[in-house]
């Protein structure tokens, strides 16, 4: 602590206060704000971060909800900067669980000595550019501030979460939460009446597990998913010692592939093989662990068209195989969407879930959700009485957590009124009117450790090269950031992941503007167009 003190001169701010003062400030305190923290620090710069929950960890910090763990390889997940950290942590499974991932972020956080550069318990309600002095100041809720040139905003995609506007829910008389908030010291679910609104990936985990003890179960739908076996295990010690002498290759591998996962396509149409060889391929890739199924096969599995259909009513009756009651089968089954349009939700005994007694399944499309009432809730058809009830509602995705910070610019432009058609960047990093402002979590997708040291990388390499050549600013120019935009929706509309109403379209929040909130590029195309920026003396950016 001592060491940081010392590193952060403090300075008036226009009203004569004294605050803290840093070269970088770093907002969030996930796998993307430990990484730059960490790397900022190695280059010599004083770095302190602010963190809204009470410890490090993001996403495996919040959702202690039963049930949540990876999709990813937890192998592929881990940060690829330490030979010691990959050769001295063990991954007990192949889709490890929140505990253990809270445990290792919090192993890297110690490890590393980043805890003195983190202040947790630190929402940020505002930031401002501070034009006359080109810095960026921080305002905690707590009344803290804190001054840096630069800012990054490591706040997650999947951060700011959601719970429909209902009429009612103060008045419900039971307990309520919603996944991402799921209280530290548990929720005693044991024999009582449970509601979960929500089956995408979090409801799909949660509502198998805790299916096991509650004493029944009301699962409200409004979208049927396509989910796919996860065949999670234990890793043994001999795979283990495979693991950790092969990481070079893992890494490699996923640094090859569209969404850094380790799986690649298969580069064959699903049409250029027989209808047996193809239904072999299903098949077998079906009897995999995790992701294969999605993004090891045939390359046109996911594109809209032909082939992605064909695979679609290949899981869909997967799913009525597996559901014994053919009504309940139809409910499960997806027809509104492709597959492979949203992330594919693994599932370990989702659907059997359904065969169960104490469980039953209201469709909220038939049935909408009228209101919270203080026993329950109220469809156009029944009231349902409740002892819990479990939001499963997701996350304003991408642009949430930046619009729940109250971010001015130049001239006081704020960042959400600028967002309010979509997000304008330029490559997701960058904002004209908004120098020195990295907003790091607009940038990042799929295997996301893999995704995201690299972009941690480029921003602090920008930085230095900013303070390197003599300028003090560094933003996106309006032309790149209109090239940028108009490249994001374009490119965008070809793609599978903008062809169902999911959070990557901003399709899950009323009123939200409907564009994708990511980049339309590949991982490997995102990495060769950041490197030939910078290698073009950041070309796009307006540097003074
Ligand atoms: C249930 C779930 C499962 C997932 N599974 C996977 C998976 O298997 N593989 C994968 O690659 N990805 C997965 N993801 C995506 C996941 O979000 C990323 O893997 C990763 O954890 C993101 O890290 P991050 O640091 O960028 O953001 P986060 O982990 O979201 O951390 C952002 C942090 O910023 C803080 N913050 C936000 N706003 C403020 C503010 N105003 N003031 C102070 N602090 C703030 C938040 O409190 C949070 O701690 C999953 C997401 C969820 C929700």
């Amino acid at each position: 602590m001592g060491d940081l003190l010392e590193r952060t001169p403090t300075v008036s701010n226009n009203r004569g206060e004294n605050v803290e003062q840093y070269d970088v400030m770093v907002i969030g305190a996930g796998v993307t704000g430990l990484y730059a923290v960490y790397r900022l620090r190695e280059l010599g710069l004083s770095v302190q971060a602010f963190e809204g929950g009470g410890g490090v960890g993001g996403t495996w910090y919040w959702n202690r909800y039963p049930g949540c763990r990876f999709d990813s390889e937890s192998y592929t997940y881990g940060y690829s900067f330490s030979e010691e950290l990959l050769q001295e942590w063990d991954w007990k499974e192949y889709y490890s669980g929140q505990p253990e991932n809270e445990r290792y972020l919090n192993y890297v956080a110690d490890k590393f000595h980043l805890r003195p550069h983190i202040r947790c318990n630190s929402q940020v309600t505002s930031v401002v550019f501070d034009d006359a002095n080109g810095l960026w100041q921080v305002n905690i809720e707590d009344g803290h501030r804190a001054r840096g040139q630069f800012l990054i905003t490591a706040v997650g995609s999947l951060s700011a979460y959601y719970i429909p506007d209902f009429e009612g829910l103060n008045s419900f008389q039971g307990d309520w939460c919603h996944t991402g908030r799921w209280p530290a010291e548990g929720l005693d679910l044991a024999g009582k009446r449970v509601g979960v609104i929500g089956t995408g990936a979090t409801g799909i985990q949660l509502i198998t597990e805790i299916a096991k003890e509650v004493g029944h179960l009301t699962v409200f739908q409004r979208t049927a998913n396509y989910a796919a076996p996860l065949r999670n295990g234990l890793i043994d010690p001999d795979t283990q010692r495979r693991i950790k002498a092969s990481y070079p290759e893992i890494f490699k591998m996923c640094s090859e592939t569209a969404g850094s996962f380790i799986h690649q396509f298969d580069p064959r149409s699903a049409f250029d093989v027989t209808p047996e060889e193809r239904l072999e391929q299903y098949e077998r890739l079906w009897a995999e662990p995790g992701f294969k199924k999605w993004l090891s096969n045939f390359y046109d599995v996911m594109m809209p068209g032909a082939a992605n259909e064909d695979y679609a009513e290949f899981v869909r009756n997967k799913i009525r195989e597996r559901v014994k009651d053919p009504v309940v089968a139809e409910k499960l089954v997806p027809k509104d969407h492709m597959f492979g349009s949203k992330r594919l939700p693994c599932e370990s005994g989702y659907y059997e879930v359904f065969n169960q007694d104490n469980v039953l399944l209201v469709d909220v499309r038939e049935a909408p959700i009228v209101r919270i009432t203080p026993k329950g809730v109220q469809t156009t058809e029944a009231e349902y009485e409740l002892d819990v009830l479990i939001f499963a509602t997701g996350y304003d995705a991408v642009t949430g957590p930046l619009n729940r910070i109250d971010i001015r610019g130049e001239g006081g432009q704020t960042l959400k009124d600028k967002f309010a058609n979509g997000p304008r960047t330029f490559m997701g990093i960058s904002s004209a009117g908004f120098p020195n402002l990295f907003t790091i979590n607009a940038a990042s997708v799929g295997n996301f450790v893999r995704a995201c040291e690299p972009l941690v990388d480029w921003v602090c390499e920008a930085i230095c090269y900013v303070r390197e050549h003599g300028y003090t600013r560094i933003s996106a120019t309006p032309e790149a950031e209109n090239e940028w935009t108009k490249h994001v929706s374009e490119a965008g509309a070809k793609i599978l992941r903008t062809q169902a109403n999911s959070w990557f379209v901003g399709a899950n929040i009323p009123g939200k503007a409907r564009v994708l909130l990511t980049s339309p590029d590949t991982a490997p195309v995102m990495r060769a167009k950041r490197a030939e920026v910078a290698a073009k003396g950041y070309a796009g950016f307006l540097l003074q």
